[in-house]
């Protein structure tokens, strides 16, 4: 992990670029769905077959532009509230879908010298941490997500045609989890890495593994961010978001 991106980050606290993230949800608030407004387009989690006809309806009557002018789908990680919709959206875009090189490792690590469906349920054992685990992840899920993805994004890198958009691995929630962050227009997309909870207070996501967790918060309260947009909860609009951020340890 890097931890460099402050020193990447353009001087001062005002932000250089306008901001670019639109926020798709339902009235259940089960899974943001957020969509990076650029010449072309960048969907981050597709959620659920919900989120995808909201997300059509938004970009036609709001943004007066069309599904086709969206070019990659972007998965914070591989949990199936973030990415049932993935096959919808599909449907209607041509955009293919990256997710962190992560998962793809890990699974090829497990499946050295092991029978594959054992080492897919041995990677969900591996990955499954966290108060969601019962309910959010069983194999056969996360092998079908794994078939999904075309892109497999390294930690630091751009995003593939739009390089203002650096991938940071933050495990925590999970092994693969990433956040996207745009050092000009100081957003953060950070996935389930951080929700927001009751009241919009950030909560920083539980793992197994402490160290990791630290590790992933220190690199994310690195970085100048002015908006931060969860995976659950109501994005937040502050300086220095993480300051007072409850850890899930
Ligand atoms: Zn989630």
């Amino acid at each position: 992990m890097n931890s460099d991106y402050a020193n990447q980050s353009p001087a001062g606290e005002i932000a250089l670029d306008a901001r670019r993230v639109h926020t798709i949800t339902d009235r259940f608030s089960m899974a943001n769905t957020y969509l990076i407004n650029e010449e072309r387009m960048v969907v981050v989690d597709p959620g659920t077959e919900l989120n995808v006809r909201q997300l059509q309806f938004y970009l036609q009557h709001f943004l007066h532009r069309t599904l086709q002018q969206i070019d990659l789908i972007v998965l914070t990680h591989l949990h199936p509230d973030h990415t049932s919709g993935v096959e919808a959206l599909r449907k209607i875009c041509d955009a293919p879908v990256a997710a962190s090189a992560v998962a793809r490792n890990l699974l090829q690590g497990q499946q050295k010298g092991h029978h594959s469906s054992s080492s897919i349920a041995h990677l969900a054992e591996h990955i499954l941490t966290g108060p969601l685990q019962h309910v959010d992840l069983f194999p056969p899920v996360y092998e079908h997500q794994y078939k999904l993805v075309n892109i497999w994004l390294e930690d630091v890198a751009g995003l593939p045609g739009h390089p203002e958009w650096r991938v940071i691995a933050s495990p925590g929630h999970t092994p693969e989890s990433l956040c996207l962050y745009n050092p000009f227009s100081q957003e953060l997309l950070c996935g389930d890495t951080v929700i927001t909870i009751q009241g919009g207070a950030p909560l920083l996501r539980g793992s197994a593994n402490r160290r990791q967790l630290s590790e992933t918060l220190r690199v994310l309260r690195s970085l100048q961010v002015h908006y931060l947009y969860p995976g659950h909860g109501r994005p937040i609009l502050a300086l220095h978001p993480l300051t007072n951020v409850d850890v899930e340890w």
